[in-house]
Order: structure tokens, then sequence, then C-alpha cells
């Protein structure tokens, strides 16, 4: 049984002062929800912070909770259109557990429940009209918590309506619910995975929560021809620092699963005791890509406030350049830090 209130997390850790004094105090409060595998493995720290809340989120008044002004781009009743060639679709406010970093939290479990049938035709028909338009996400909330039936339906909308459109399945749910993926889920998106393809984008911010039920349920997705990315949000006391993001990108990479991106904690307001300094961010950024492939690499991102878009925060290794005889070379440091050349 998921875990709901302070009464019942009580009943399996310990909880602290500064646990055990924070309120659900209104509707843009993120509510309390633990399922079962996450609640397995709150005894690491890690894991307690990102899902156990605290007094700090109360205190917290900074920031906002729409920084990205994601409001302002909306063109049907949940669909977002802020980048040209893509949107995002919210399938639901629902989750299987709820992060409390989580950047939408001004919508995650405010009840407003999963998307109609006439929500989701408008969002396709929508979609199918701005040629524009090559990608959409379909997020949340957790795409997961939709039924079987619900998702196919959606799922089926999408594809008459805009069949080219790359559909991204963004989900935490592989880590936090593994068990809800199951044959007859894999069907149903195998059933709609013909033209343009699907990508499962997955949110792991730590080794521990690769357990093997989560592997597992992403290599559902992957053996069946399905892409997977992973997204990590950078957490202050969860992975800030160079060994646990290193060890992630080895574990995602044997999971087959490629670390895309390592997000900066936006400035939700209720998260700034969980956000990691940009300084900072950018020196593990450094370090890690020393001891990574390309492969292993995520990109190191923040989606700048006020609908600025996403950048890519990295170390510069560009230092100028200089003429000489006549011709121009480029300096460059290396990884360790030494100089060298590069000819025009
Ligand atoms: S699963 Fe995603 S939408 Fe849900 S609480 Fe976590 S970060 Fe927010």
């Amino acid at each position: 049984m998921a875990i709901t209130n302070l009464e019942e997390l009580s009943g399996i850790i310990e909880l602290r002062d500064n646990e055990r004094r924070w309120k659900e105090d209104g509707a843009n409060t993120l509510p309390l929800l633990i399922s079962d595998d996450i609640a397995a493995l709150l005894s690491k720290e890690e894991i307690r912070r990102q899902f156990v809340p605290t007094e700090e989120e109360n205190n917290d008044t900074v920031g906002s909770l729409d920084p990205q002004k994601e409001g302002e781009y909306k063109q049907t009743d949940r669909l977002i259109h802020r980048y040209r060639n893509r949107a995002a679709f919210f399938t639901t406010d629902r989750c299987f557990a709820y992060c409390r970093h989580c950047f939408r939290r001004r919508l995650a479990g405010h009840l407003v429940g999963p998307a109609t049938e006439d929500e989701i035709r408008k969002a396709a028909e929508y979609i199918a009209s701005r040629s524009e338009i090559r990608e959409v996400l379909l997020t949340g909330g957790d795409l997961f918590t939709l039924s079987d039936s619900h998702l196919d339906m959606l799922l089926s909308i999408f594809k008459e309506n805009c069949p080219d459109v790359i559909l991204r399945l963004c989900t935490r749910a592989v880590a936090v619910n593994p068990g809800r993926f199951t044959p007859a889920l894999i069907e149903i998106i195998k059933k709609h995975n013909h033209h343009a393809p699907f990508f499962l984008m997955t949110q792991f911010n730590h080794p521990a929560e690769l357990t093997e039920k989560a592997i597992n349920a992403v290599s559902m997705f992957i053996d069946n021809g399905i892409p997977t990315f992973n997204q990590s949000v950078l957490l202050k006391g969860v992975n800030d620092n160079e060994k646990t993001l290193i060890e992630l990108s080895d574990r995602l990479l044997m999971a087959r699963i490629k670390p895309y991106y390592l997000f900066q904690d936006d400035p939700i307001k209720g998260t700034a005791h969980l956000r990691v300094g940009i300084e900072r961010g950018l020196e593990i950024e450094k370090n890690i890509r020393t001891a990574l492939s390309g492969l292993g690499m995520p990109q190191y991102t923040a989606d700048l406030p006020d609908g600025g878009g996403k950048v890519i925060l990295t170390y510069s290794y560009y230092k100028g350049s200089v003429i000489e005889n006549g011709k121009e070379r480029y300096i460059f440091e290396t990884p360790e830090g030494e100089i060298r050349y590069y000819p025009e």
C-alpha cells in the first residue's frame, strides 16, 4: 500500500523534526505519496531526500511555481507549445510517487485527473495543424498512471492524427513502480509503434533506483525496439558528487539506457534546499567528463527562466586564438589542464 501521509510514513521510518513539521498547506503543495518500491529504499538517505517532504518546502519563499512560464505557451487545455519543433502534452497530474524536487509541482497531484478524450483529440488536432512540430512529450504527472485502455485510446488518437510525429514517453514509473509494466501494457505500446518511433524518457537520479525490477521494466521497452534515454536532476544530498554520477552513468549504460540530460534543478518554489549551485554543477560536469565516455556523459543543462529555453552548461576548453607567422592557431585546454594549439 502506498504511503499517503506522515502517520503512515512514521510506521516505516523514524521521522526527523524537519520532516514531522512539513505541512500540506494548500493547493500549491505537492502531496505526499510514496510507492511501495520507493518505501523499500527509504533507508538510503539519497532516496529519502527525494521523496520525504520537509518543512524547508514550506519555508522556501524564493522562486516561482512556473519559472519557465509554461502557462503562457498553452495552446489547448493540456498542450504547451514552447519550442518551435516540439510540444508537451500533460496526460495527467497523477504520479505513483511525488518527487520533492518536481518542477511541475503546480500541476502534479492536484486531482485534475487524466486527460479526457476531447482534450486529447484537441491537442492532437492542433499538433497535426502545425507541421513544424516534430516531437511531442507525453508527460504529466506520469503517463503510465493511465489505465491500459486510457493509454490505448490516447495513443490511437495521436497516431491517427499525427502519425509522423515522434512521441516521447516520459516516465518516472520504471523507477518508482516498475510492476506497472506488464506484457499487456507493452503489447499496447507495440501496437502503436509504427510510423514515427516512440522514445522512452526515464528519470533515474541515483544508482540505487536502478533495481533489478526497474531494469527489467526498461528492458521490456528496449527489447521491443524503443530507444531509452535518461534525464536526471542534479540534487543536493542525492547525486551532487562525482562518484555517484559516474556510477549512475555506468549503471545506466549497462542497462542500455543512454544518459541524456543532467538538469539543473529549476528555481521552483519549495525546492531551494535541494538545489545545487551552478558553479558546483559546472565543476562536477568538468570532473565527470574526464571519467566518462561520450556515450556515458549526460548534458548538464539549465532551463532558463521566463521561457528562455534550454542551454547546455559546460566548461569551456576553448581559450581563444593566437596569430603566429601570419597564421591563426586556436588555443585549447585539455581535460587534464594542459594547453594545446589547434591549426586553423
Ligand atoms: S514523477 Fe515527474 S511529474 Fe511526478 S512528481 Fe516526480 S518529477 Fe513530478
